[in-house]
């Protein structure tokens, strides 16, 4: 048995047993489950390990030059 974490589309978390990864997948595939707290059977896989957070932003503006505009006076990190 292993025990997966789904999400539902209203971004419920909840976990479930299935025998393997398949058993899984063919459940999700056939709406078989549904969010134990909202009923909806949009649910998808979670991923295994902890979400931290979302995307790291860096927090300084950047040169809008892709590559760097090469330009000493050029008050943006590139
Ligand atoms: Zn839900």
């Amino acid at each position: 048995m292993i025990t997966y974490t789904l999400i539902c589309d209203k971004d419920h978390e909840f976990s479930e047993q299935f025998d393997n990864y398949d058993d899984c997948m063919a459940k999700l595939k056939a709406k078989k489950m549904k969010c134990p707290t909202c009923g909806s059977k949009k649910l998808e896989k979670g991923l295994s390990a902890p979400s931290v957070g979302g995307q790291a932003q860096p927090d300084f503006p950047t040169c809008p030059a892709a590559a760097g505009c090469g330009n000493g006076g050029c008050a943006l990190k590139g």
